[in-house]
């Protein structure tokens, strides 16, 4: 619509007078999906680079709040960093392999990939309705082979290095599906679909990959990630959960030499031995099938253990477990002190955690204590409180004495010894006498990737009779997911009953192989996507390693604080392997990581199963889709849990029509005397405009910089937007220059760009301005003209004029008061007098009467 055609009519409001999201919102999509250029990174550029990712969604057919606020925050900081000039790299992709496929094909008989790509579809039309700025040109979805086959080669190259191994692991199974069963299927110790069928532990040949290599340098970057949330990387210090302490080796008592008869424990209290009165195994341990093997008591009061166990585990607690354990009746010799102690088996210790065995030690250990006291063994004390004063007499400690300022005790040659002193001595004399040694362990372990499953990565591994484990050879890359496959969740791997895929020839001899059955775990898949990123059509590379240098480190990632351990440390795991192939010269992927809080509606998370899940969809046909990203920022802090309310978008649309009207407001400002310069004819409204203009320019600009409180950004835009509102009278007046009125909506456009974008283009057009706005400069304050203006107040004593304070203009009474009382000079003319009265009268004089 032609500016010109539309002159103002007071009082009678016309169709394009009013704020029409819909009608705003679908021009501008539809001009936006013309120009693919529009939202693109470019490949060559002079411009500073800018990295920011949101991460990819899992497509399950719908974008729910918690997307829809993640993206909002990540496009208003790409398009604040395309306004700032920056080469802005914003791509968006799908995390596409992985159960959800499989459950859809069983319940609504559609095959995965059509399922998966329908899903993609569906969500990408609702991103480009919501106006995020991706550049689609860079998509990657995990699930398609120009994808996935780099997952496969990324694999290859893990093997050949050592960092890709096989071994026999634990796996949940329903013996009616006959089928392994993912964790999240296990409910109550029961299938999910079995309800009175106990899940058993099989033993599976499951591919590892070493992240444990990493463990240490994983720990260690951490310290390099100051811009992470301090939160997310103390969640990754537990996880990856290092201790040192102490290896000893326990001997069976009556065994031999061999292995089989060594029970090793690993410490951090080796000072506390000669205090341990039982040896503890877990369930698991190999030692204890070997005693219970002609025990039919004992190996029945073990399985009651181990289902005591798995019980825990499931609910996710072990350290709630209540304690059980059972005496074997066996002996262990402490290597210290060549004591006997039995050996017992208890439900809280896992075999994957450290050796699967421990040293029991009451008297200085709390869970041992408890355990101790419960079964009546034996209680030593070993460790002695340290006395501050010498001449104070030590007693004995209540128990359990745990803390690490003490002195040995009854502990043979080391008795006399500080603790720290003593773990030291301890160790080394292990060492010496071989039974021991000083050591680091990790609570991580290495990551299993294998699943049973059909919709994921093929592992590219076959096994022939004769050569064994047999690499696929690289050029045979991508080992293609079969299409026509039967996914029935029962009887193992689909992949294992398509003949076609599992039987093949061995590369080596030419005879007949088996084809690894299996797939990756998807975790695999989002390890490494953000560099795909950078150069999304390789078909020679998973990228080139120049593009990914200009890129990387990733300058801000965005995402949900639930992927705070399991995908981050996993990407960065990778990206560390990628260093060490020579790939990527980055040793982090993210320099900073930003975890948005959650959604939540009237109290409780938003989910579709409680029926409270608020869908974009409705939002956008209600309210428009400014209003509804605008709210998701508005509502409270990014960081914060946002609880919903339908009204509050509401509210943010009543806002945008607000400041619709006063940017198309065409009342005609009058002009003026036109012989001065703009900067003469400056009132003081106009000065109170500019004032206002360049502290909303700051606060946002500051925001953007700092603490991403955009709801207090959007709080400054609404009351410069009042403030503009209000000035009608000071324009028609001519007391506010049409130049300045002018640079007061041009600059309130621009703030709102990063936040409404749909809106913020509209206007910038009927403004005129023919430059595209995400290339339009960002605004500049100017600080001086930020600057409150100040005022001077006199300050009198009994009535004389005594002193002069400056204040901000507009100081409410409490400020100038307390002005006037910081005064030096009036500080020393009322000390050691009574205040009896105190008079202040705003903007003209504070008077204090005195005694
Ligand atoms: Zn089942
Ligand atoms: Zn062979």
């Amino acid at each position: 619509m032609p500016q010109e055609e539309k002159t103002a009519v007071s009082g009678v409001p016309r169709s394009e007078d009013r704020y029409d999201a819909q009608r705003i919102e679908t021009k501008w999509s539809e001009r936006w999906q013309q120009d693919a250029s529009l939202y693109a990174a470019e490949s060559k550029s002079t411009k500073p680079k800018y990295y920011v990712l949101e991460m990819l969604p899992y497509p399950s057919g719908v974008l729910h709040m918690g997307h829809v606020r993640n993206y909002s925050i990540g496009d208003a900081l790409a398009r604040y960093m395309w306004m700032n000039g920056y080469n802005v790299l914003h791509p968006m992709g799908w995390d596409s392999f992985g159960l959800p496929a499989e459950n859809a094909a069983i319940s609504a008989n559609t095959p995965p990939r059509e399922w998966t790509l329908r899903n993609i579809a569906n969500m990408k039309v609702q991103m480009k309705r919501l106006g995020f700025g991706y550049d689609w040109s860079r998509e990657v979805t995990t699930c398609l082979p120009d994808y996935y086959r780099w997952n496969q080669w990324f694999f290859l190259k893990l093997y050949e290095k050592g960092l890709a191994y096989r071994r026999k692991s634990k796996v949940n199974w329903c013996p009616k599906c006959a089928t392994v069963l993912a964790n999240e299927q296990v409910v109550d110790g029961c299938c999910w679909r079995h309800e009175d069928t106990p899940v058993e532990q099989r033993e599976l040949e499951q591919w590892f990959l070493r992240i444990t290599q990493y463990a240490e340098e994983l720990l260690r970057d951490l310290d390099k990630l100051g811009a992470w949330p301090e939160k997310v990387r103390t969640m990754q210090r537990n996880w990856i959960g290092r201790s040192e302490g102490t290896l000893v080796d326990f001997k069976l008592d009556g065994g031999d030499d061999s292995p089989d008869s060594t029970i090793s424990v690993f410490t951090t209290r080796v000072d506390t031995i000669y205090g341990a009165t039982s040896v503890q195994l877990a369930p698991e341990h190999p030692l204890v099938a070997r005693l219970a093997k002609y025990n039919d008591p004992l190996r029945n009061q073990v399985e009651q253990l181990k289902a005591e166990q798995r019980k825990a585990k499931e609910v996710g607690d072990i350290g709630a477990i209540e304690k059980h354990g059972v005496n074997t009746h066996r002996y262990a010799v402490n290597p210290y002190n060549g004591q006997r102690i039995p050996i017992w088996v208890a439900n809280y210790i896992l075999m994957d955690y450290g050796t699967g065995a421990i040293m029991s030690v009451p008297a200085h250990d709390e869970r041992d204590y408890e355990f101790a006291k419960k079964y009546k063994l034996e209680i030593r004390v070993v460790i002695m409180p340290q006395a501050d004063d010498p001449e104070e007499t030590v007693t004995e400690p209540p128990l359990p004495f745990t803390t690490m300022r003490g002195m040995l005790v009854n502990s043979g040659s080391f008795s006399g010894l500080d603790c720290e002193e003593a773990i030291r001595k301890m160790s080394a004399y292990a060492e010496e006498h071989s039974f021991g040694k000083a050591s680091v362990t990790y609570r991580l372990k290495d990551w299993g990737i294998s699943r049973q499953r059909y919709w994921g990565t093929p592992i590219p591994m076959l096994y022939c009779e004769k050569d064994g484990i047999v690499p696929v050879p690289e050029q045979d890359l991508p080992v293609i997911l079969p299409e026509k496959v039967e996914i029935t969740l029962s009887g193992g791997s689909p992949l294992a009953r398509v003949p076609e895929f599992a039987n093949v020839t061995c590369p080596k001899c030419g005879g007949p192989a088996r084809r690894e059955t299996d797939t990756m775990d998807t975790f695999v898949d989002s390890s490494w996507y953000f560099y795909r990123y950078t150069d999304a059509r390789n078909d020679r590379a998973p990228f080139d390693s120049k593009t990914v240098a200009y890129w990387f480190p990733i300058d801000q990632y965005i995402g949900g604080v639930e992927h705070a351990i399991l995908h981050l440390i996993y990407s960065r795991f990778w990206t560390k392997f990628m260093r060490d192939m020579g790939l990527v010269k980055n040793d982090e992927p993210a320099e900073r990581l930003f975890t948005q809080g959650m959604i939540i509606k009237a109290g409780t998370k938003m989910s579709k199963s409680l029926g409270n899940a608020v869908s974009p969809d409705d939002m956008v046909a209600r309210y428009g889709a400014d209003s509804t990203r605008l709210y998701t920022l508005f509502a409270t802090a990014p960081d914060r849990e946002l609880d919903w309310q339908d009204e509050g978008v509401e509210g943010i649309q009543r806002f945008l029509g607000r400041l619709y009207r006063v940017v198309t407001d065409r009342t005609d400002p009058s002009v003026g005397p036109t012989d001065l310069s703009v900067e003469k004819r400056r009132g003081p409204a106009a000065r109170t405009l500019q004032r206002k203009l360049h502290q909303t320019i700051k606060r946002i600009s500051d925001d953007f910089q700092g603490r991403w409180h955009f709801n207090t950004s959007i709080a400054a835009l609404m009351e410069f937007n009042n403030l503009l509102s209000g000035t009608a009278q000071d324009i028609s007046a001519g007391n506010i220059a049409p130049e300045d009125l002018a640079e007061a909506k041009r600059v309130l456009v621009l703030l709102l760009a990063p936040f409404a974008p749909y809106l913020a283009h509209e206007l910038w057009e009927m403004l005129g301005k023919k430059e595209n706005l995400l290339k339009a400069p960002w605004p500049k304050y100017d600080p001086a003209l930020a600057k409150e203006e100040e005022i001077e107040i006199p300050v009198q004593i009994n009535g004389k004029l005594r002193s002069v304070v400056v204040v901000p203009a507009g100081s409410a009474e409490g400020a100038i008061l307390e002005a006037a009382l910081s005064s030096e000079k009036i500080k020393a003319m009322i000390a050691g007098k009574q205040i009896l009265k105190k008079i202040v009268v705003p903007g003209k004089l504070v008077n204090f009467v005195v005694r």
